[in-house]
């Protein structure tokens, strides 16, 4: 099997990487950093979050896992202390795949036709340089209210857990093949009105953000910040690819969320 393994860049981090970098050769695994069947990333979510846009362009063939060097990640939940039942488990026994949902983004400018696609793991979101944004908010074609605010945040289920939360966003089952739409400081006042929850939506509906207001917009793809002048739409919705995981042992989702914000 082709195999990296990727690192957040401190010393504990590279260390271990080069730790297991050599029992995986020692086991007669192949060191492939253009086109791993195995992306090992030791770190954190951010650095699974990176591994993930380096290996956008071939999921199909590339499972993940994580190990965490400081806190326990969503993503990143091994511990380095298990690294050897780890490198053994990779080497020697078959794995479960476990394929988490992915956020589709295509972005259209004004004044031209070619259009941007991206993919998020966690989320995708949409903010004003300057002043609010106003934007009106389309699902599944129809108009369904004009947002004045700060911003949106549309996640993936996995991603209910990091930005999404921040905003009041519900945590869902990274089983649910779903987005959500959460607000940043949206204006209710007698002449603004949005609908102020969260929404979730299915993986059949699109949603289409057409900011109304003449101003630059700020785009964000996970840790990505992309910088726009003018931005006729923004559509999100379920994507087709899946993030695929390796999976050696069973770590209850919401044992993870139990584990990361309420108590070990
Ligand atoms: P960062 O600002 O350095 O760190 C963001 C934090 O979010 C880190 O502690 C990271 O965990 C954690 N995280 C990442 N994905 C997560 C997930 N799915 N569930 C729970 N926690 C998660 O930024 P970064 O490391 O480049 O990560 C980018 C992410 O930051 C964005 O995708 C966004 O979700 C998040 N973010 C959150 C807020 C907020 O909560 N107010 C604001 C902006 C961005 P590790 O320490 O394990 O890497």
């Amino acid at each position: 099997m082709k195999f990296t393994v990727t690192s957040r860049g401190d010393d504990v981090s590279n260390t271990l990487q080069q730790r297991i970098k050599s029992y995986l050769l020692e086991f007669g695994l192949t060191h492939d950093e253009e086109a791993p069947e195995m992306v090992v990333t030791v770190g954190g979510d951010g650095t699974l979050l990176q591994a993930f846009h380096d290996y956008s362009d071939r999921l199909e063939d590339t499972a993940f896992v994580g190990i965490h060097t400081g806190h326990l990640g969503f993503y990143a939940d091994w511990v380095p202390d298990e690294v050897e039942k780890l490198v053994i488990h990779i080497a020697k026994t078959p794995y479960q795949i476990v394929e988490y949902p992915l956020l589709e983004v295509v972005i259209r400018h004004e004044g031209n036709v070619n259009s941007e696609r991206h993919l998020a793991l966690n989320e995708c979101t949409i903010k004003s340089f300057e002043g609010s944004l106003v934007s009106n908010v389309e699902i599944k074609g129809d108009v369904f209210e004009i947002f004045r605010g700060d911003g949106l945040c549309i996640s993936t289920p996995s991603g209910s857990t990091a930005y999404n939360k921040a905003l009041g966003g519900a945590i869902l089952h990274p089983s649910l093949a779903s987005i959500q739409i959460s607000e940043m400081a949206s204006i209710n006042n007698r002449v603004y009105r949005t609908v102020g929850s969260p929404l979730v939506l299915p993986q059949h509906h699109t949603c289409l953000l057409k900011p109304l207001n003449d101003v630059d917009i700020q785009v964000t793809i996970d840790h990505y910040t992309l910088d726009h002048k003018r931005i006729k739409s923004l559509q999100c919705r379920v994507a087709e690819e899946k993030i695929r995981f390796a999976r050696f042992r069973p770590f209850p989702f919401w044992k993870r969320v139990k584990e990361s914000f309420i108590r070990e």
